[in-house]
């Protein structure tokens, strides 16, 4: 089945989607990315892309920040995604890439007087962690400092950094401390503790990307659960005396942590806690909780393509 790209204001193959070796963005990191998944939902027959707004809203702000004027707003940008997805007639969970960029082939560090772009492209993909269960590290690798938490390419590096050297020592994943000492995030994801039977996360001044599926995990638990989320300054040790611990993320959606730093967590296994958040975030992803149908948008007119 082919793949396609929106690229140059037009939907073409992805094969053919191509950017000059000089593009400004390739070279120093001049770029906002989101992850967005579809989610397919065998019975109805239908593909939902999960709370797309609010991924072109986060996208629309790092846009601010590095001076990228987006020739669409939030809006159009969902009907682009919808009319790519549904073009690819994917039957099973995908993922999707939208990328703003500085399209100018120029060499030289700095944001003006630059042109911009926006392209999207979509592929099929499952679970990003794929194990049901992720053994972790604390990096040694740090979250950078003072920088804007958004999803800008270049900053990336340090989390390719603590992925790699977890990946190459072992491990699933890697944890990234702040410069102070406090937990953050996962290279791709939040993290979330379960003490006490509540729920305790980093706060948004801890370093971390404000996370969708951490929005979606804190609602989800108050309502569903009647459980609390605390957003405060989590200490390192905290990490290995918790009951429960997961990583949650677009492409991870919630994974549980079975050990860290070679410490079982709990039992080892799956927690209750986290296994009743897993169960109700897969029904909501895939448009089976009408409660929650507003934060999915079908992709297919009819269902049954
Ligand atoms: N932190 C980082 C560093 C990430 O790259 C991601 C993935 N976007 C997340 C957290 C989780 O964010 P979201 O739930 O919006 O995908």
């Amino acid at each position: 089945m082919p793949l396609y790209a929106f690229f140059h204001g037009k939907l073409v193959l992805l094969s053919e989607a191509k950017i000059g070796v000089m593009t400004h963005s390739l070279h120093y990191g001049t770029a906002v990315f989101e992850g967005i998944r579809g989610n397919w939902n065998s019975e109805q027959r239908q593909l939902y892309l999960f709370r797309l707004k609010e991924h072109y809203h986060r996208m629309h702000e790092g846009c601010q920040v590095l001076k990228i004027d987006l020739p669409y707003n939030i809006d159009e940008l969902c009907q682009i995604t919808v009319e790519l997805v549904e073009k690819c007639g994917f039957q099973e969970d995908s993922y999707i890439r939208p990328l703003a960029y500085k399209s100018t082939e120029a060499v030289g560090v700095r944001l003006h007087d630059l042109e911009c772009d926006f392209l999207v492209f979509a592929f099929p993909w499952g679970p990003y962690l794929d194990m049901d269960k992720a053994k972790c590290c604390v990096s040694s690798w740090r979250c950078p400092q003072e920088v804007p938490r958004a999803k800008l390419a270049g900053l990336y590096i340090n989390n390719a950094l603590a992925k790699t050297e977890a990946t190459e020592n072992g491990f699933d994943e890697a944890i990234m401390l702040t410069s102070e000492g406090y937990v953050a995030e996962g290279s791709g994801e939040n993290i979330f503790l379960v003490i006490d039977g509540k729920l305790i996360t980093p706060a948004s001044y801890n370093d971390i990307l404000m996370g969708i599926t951490r929005d979606t995990v804190i609602k989800l638990a108050e309502n569903e659960l009647g459980i609390e989320t605390m957003e405060r300054p989590v200490y390192r040790n905290e990490l290995y005396t918790a009951d429960e611990c997961f990583l949650t993320g677009t492409a991870a959606n919630i994974t549980p942590v079975a050990e860290i730093d070679r410490r079982k967590i709990g039992t080892g296994e799956i927690g209750e806690i986290t296994r009743k958040l897993q169960e109700i975030y897969s029904d909501v992803i895939r448009g089976n909780k009408p409660k929650y149908r507003d934060w999915c948008t079908p992709v297919y007119k009819k269902s049954g393509i």
